[in-house]
């Protein structure tokens, strides 16, 4: 199959952590600074094709993340995503999590964080 997430788990390449149902590295093309992904090992598509055990794993390596972020980066918070399909922006179909961290002053109002995303189809 030809999946750039799977090539990089077969080639261990730019593993910053993994354990034994997930792997994590930092994304190609971060929209700020110590952008992370954190993916199953096993290809599926979204988030709610994971196991119980797939999310425990992913969920493992995101605290190791955070505390090797943290330490390098000094971050003031985080924004914690995952696109589901391609009409919810969904580029590369190997499941993934983004770990952002956000840094004051970073935008001028971060109010809302993840929310901006559906600003333009709010119904409200
Ligand atoms: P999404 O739009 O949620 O599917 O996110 C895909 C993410 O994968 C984006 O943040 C990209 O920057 C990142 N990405 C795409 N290709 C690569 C690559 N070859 N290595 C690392 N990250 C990548
Ligand atoms: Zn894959």
């Amino acid at each position: 199959m030809d999946c750039i997430f799977c090539k990089k788990i077969e080639e261990k390449k730019e593993c910053l952590f993994e354990n034994e149902l997930a792997f994590a590295f930092f994304d190609g093309f971060p929209v700020n600074k110590g952008h992370t992904l954190i993916i199953p090992k096993r290809h599926v598509k979204t988030f709610f094709d994971l196991t119980k055990e797939e999310v425990a794993a992913m969920k493992e390596l995101a605290d190791k993340v955070k505390e090797y972020l943290d330490k390098e980066y000094h971050p003031d918070g985080y924004n914690v995503g995952l696109n589901c399909g391609e009409a919810a922006g969904q580029t590369v179909m190997h499941c993934h999590m983004h770990i952002i961290p956000r840094y004051v002053g970073d935008i001028e109002n971060p109010r809302g964080g993840v929310r901006n995303i559906i600003k333009g189809i709010s119904l409200y």
